[in-house]
């Protein structure tokens, strides 16, 4: 499995570039001491796995994408979910490329070369975690991990037609991962097929003494929840999740996918998520000004790459964040300061932050009544590379289905659901009540 993992690389990763590092070496000799293993029973047993690049490996080059930790090669620890997958026998092949620290949505803003969709070259494979999901589409690994805070992990499931998950906050171990917006980072899993993700969440969720938001709650079988019946299901659908800005095709197989679940036995209603129209504004003001705050250990003293020019080390700092950030994190750590400056924080930051509990309000509402909600995870498919890039507002705007549900902690999964006129897949988002993962893994289950 290994050898094909590398050779599929070889044959399609110089196009593809979901890859920022490869393990060749390290991966090859752990699949030769599984081979030489009698008890094969672990749940990941030599599956080639790949590990988006925010996500610390020992000894592994982890870059987020940026200059800043370009030489960032030998970190000292393995993040919680790397310790998990390696305790089931998971080989890591190598780590994934990705937007610069996970603010994106095309992986244009990766500091190397940004990841294509593997349906389409000239597409994106949508962001943060383009190269955890195009690097599964293109078969160079079975399954590979990502982070969420607004999207990042379903969006691209979406555009490269793969099934990706966004676990509860706190269900899954942040320990190693490199912060973004604590409040809404989770890790979660991209994979072909909702029984493999269901099997990866297994191994990766549970409690972890390192992270403090990790919540201690019991950990089901996934895999036994999909049983392939939907029978008396109550789903619930947004009115504003097919409103405006949803192209036609998308909206159309959300239906066609409604009419599969009534004839497997569920029942749906439309319902409102009224505070989902100020999802944005709140996420992008919450996520920059966390951000801003995590973003301050990048200082040219303790990680990455420090500045040759600097006279002082006022000047340190400031240069080897010039030098060290793009542009995408430069905007976010500006937003970010401003909105939690003193004369702003009341009008911004703490607005924000009602704003959130309204919407995570409209959820908990909705889970009175229904199982889950069920919507498109992006109003469109995939765009082209280049088309977005000047205008960050409409970059922004992609993740609005998505974004709700970072706010709101509850989890969502996008599963493949159609595909446009020109041949690139669209996913179908299924969203459920706080740690109900089993219920949204047996919801996908029946329609995959
Ligand atoms: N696209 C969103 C952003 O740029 C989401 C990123 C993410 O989920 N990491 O912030």
């Amino acid at each position: 499995l290994v050898e094909t993992s590398y050779n599929r690389i070889k044959e399609v990763d110089g196009q593809v570039n979901a890859f920022l590092t490869l393990d060749e070496e390290n991966a090859r000799a752990q699949a030769k001491e599984l081979d030489n293993m009698d008890d094969k029973s672990q749940s990941l047993f030599g599956m080639p796995s790949g590990i988006k690049d925010n996500i610390v490996t020992k000894g592994l080059r982890t870059t987020c994408a940026s200059q800043f930790l370009d030489n960032f090669d030998d970190p000292l620890y393995n993040a919680t979910v790397v310790d998990k997958l390696h305790k089931e026998k998971a080989i890591t092949i190598g780590k994934l490329n990705m937007d610069e620290f996970a603010m994106g949505s095309s992986n244009e803003n990766s500091s190397y070369t940004p990841t294509r969709n593997p349906w389409n070259k000239d597409y994106v494979p949508g962001g943060s975690s383009g190269g955890s999901a195009a690097s599964v589409a293109a078969g160079e690994v079975i399954f590979s991990l990502g982070s969420d805070t607004g999207g990042s992990i379903r969006q691209p499931a979406a555009f490269c037609g793969v099934v990706g998950l966004k676990p509860t906050y706190g269900l899954v171990s942040r320990f190693g991962l490199v912060a973004f917006a604590s409040s809404l980072d989770q890790i979660g899993p991209i994979t072909r097929s909702v029984e493999d993700n269901a099997r990866v969440l297994e191994v990766i969720a549970g409690h972890d003494k390192m992270d403090s938001t990790s919540a201690d709650v019991e950990i089901p079988s996934y895999t036994k929840a999909l049983t392939g019946d939907v029978k008396g299901l109550k789903i619930a659908v947004p009115k504003e999740y097919l409103a405006e800005g949803v192209t036609p095709e998308v909206k159309e197989s959300v239906l066609n996918a409604l009419k599969v679940y009534e004839s497997l036995g569920a029942t749906w209603e439309e319902v409102s998520l009224p505070h989902s129209k100020y999802a944005l504004s709140t996420y992008y003001l919450l996520s920059s000004s966390e951000a801003s705050a995590n973003l301050a250990r990048f200082d040219g003293v303790r990680y990455g790459v420090r500045t040759e020019n600097a006279d002082n080390m006022i000047d340190m700092f400031k240069k080897s964040r010039s030098e060290g950030f793009g542009d995408e994190v430069k905007r976010r750590i500006m937003l970010g300061t401003f909105a939690l400056s003193s004369g702003y924080y009341d009008a911004y930051y703490k607005k924000a932050q009602k704003v959130r509990t309204l919407i995570k309000n409209d959820f908990d509402k909705i889970f009175e009544d229904y199982d889950v909600v069920i919507g498109p995870t992006t109003p469109t498919p995939a765009f082209k590379v280049g088309e977005n890039i000047d205008d960050p507002l409409t970059m922004y705007a992609n993740d609005i289905l998505t974004i709700p549900v970072n706010l709101a902690g509850v989890p969502g999964i996008s599963i493949p659901c159609g595909f446009s006129e020109n041949g690139l897949p669209f996913g179908l988002q299924i969203i459920g009540k706080h740690f109900d993962e089993k219920t949204v893994y047996r919801a996908a289950h029946a329609y995959e």
